[in-house]
């Protein structure tokens, strides 16, 4: 890992000096009390005081809505045209958390566990991130008790951390991110002998995931399911606001009877619609069983088929459920169930 500095003045023109050079920048953005990613026109629109934005990154790889193909009827056949990797454009993604570029790793285990998706890895291959430590929490934050830290540079090319109010320690961890710093060394430093530890957000943890996952592999039958989720509206503001979600549906944007367009969009598994099969059948038919499904398959299934935990602990689906359902206080009572 390479260590540099970049004073704080330095930081704007480095950012203009990328999105010269042809990069897009998506970086999170103030607006009405919230803080969403967006692409920015102006590396002044940026906002670095959030404890963590309302919606995660991941849609710069995995959209919320996208074209797969188009279709259209010719003379007796159907022509395909499929989506242009080519207009996929270059970004940085720029300013996330270490528990959004953690979650990446879950998504492409989604992606790629039995074919490539295409358009996901190739929006990947066009992607570079760079990440900034948090300095600060709140009482959602628990990425100490899935495996990340507030100051991990896992999945991110580079990974900022704030040095005071004057600049940042900078850790290049790839060839992407090797590639965004050299061409513009004069901008950077040699980095300040300072303790690391001591500028990062004390996230406490909370319970041990590996107890977790013993204990809900063999508690499907339990009754723990029903009671968590007894409030639950499956209203999926937990799943879309998710970093690591990847449940997704096909629809058809029919343009008349002769052409249209095939499109994925997110879905959440607490909708009861995710699996009604087509004969009325639903093999979840329950809120309680949809739940139960969520938690099995980020902590006890992505792990054990994934080696990926699909939870990175950024706390967005407790700040953002209406009737008040805290993931974490969930995961403790998971971890001292009975068995
Ligand atoms: S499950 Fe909740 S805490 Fe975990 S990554 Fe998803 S939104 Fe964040
Ligand atoms: S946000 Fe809350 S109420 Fe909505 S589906 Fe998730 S857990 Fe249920």
């Amino acid at each position: 890992m390479e260590l540099k500095y970049i004073p704080k003045t330095s930081l704007k023109p480095w950012l203009e000096k990328v999105r010269e050079g042809g990069k897009q920048i998506y970086a999170p953005v103030a607006e009405n009390g919230k803080t969403s990613f967006k692409r920015v026109k102006s590396v002044d629109e940026i906002s670095m005081e959030h404890v963590q934005t309302a919606q995660s990154a991941k849609g710069i790889a995995f959209p919320r809505t996208e074209k797969l193909f188009s279709y259209a009827k010719q003379q007796g056949d159907v022509a395909l045209q499929d989506y242009d990797p080519g207009s996929l454009p270059n970004t940085l993604v720029f300013g996330l958390h270490p528990c959004d570029a953690a979650a990446f790793k879950p998504l492409s285990g989604i992606f790629n566990w039995d074919t490539g998706d295409k358009p996901f890895n190739e929006r990947m291959q066009r992607v570079v991130m760079v990440s900034l430590s948090c300095s600060k929490c709140d009482p959602f934050c628990f990425c100490t008790s899935v495996g990340g830290s507030p100051g991990s540079a896992e999945g991110s090319d580079i990974l900022l951390t704030a040095v005071g109010s004057d600049g940042y320690l900078v850790e290049v961890a790839t060839d992407k991110g090797k590639a965004l710093t050299e061409p513009h060394a004069a901008l950077f430093e040699a980095p300040p002998d300072v303790n690391r530890e001591e500028l990062l957000a004390r996230v406490p943890a909370k319970f041990s995931v590996d107890e977790v996952e013993r204990k809900i592999a063999g508690a499907f039958e339990s009754d723990v399911w029903k009671k968590q989720s007894a409030r639950c509206i499956g209203c999926g503001a937990c799943a879309f606001v998710c970093p690591a979600c990847a449940c997704f549906d096909i629809q058809e944007n029919a343009r008349g009877a002769a052409a249209g367009d095939r499109i994925r969009c997110w879905d959440s598994c607490g909708f009861s619609l995710f699996t009604l099969h087509t004969s009325g059948h639903n093999p979840r038919e329950t809120q309680s069983w949809r739940w139960r499904q969520r938690l099995l398959h980020k902590f006890c299934y992505m792990p054990r088929r994934l080696a990926a935990r699909g939870c990175t602990g950024c706390g967005r689906c407790s700040r953002a459920c209406p009737v008040d359902m805290n993931l974490a206080e969930h995961l403790s009572e998971l971890e001292k169930l009975k068995t």
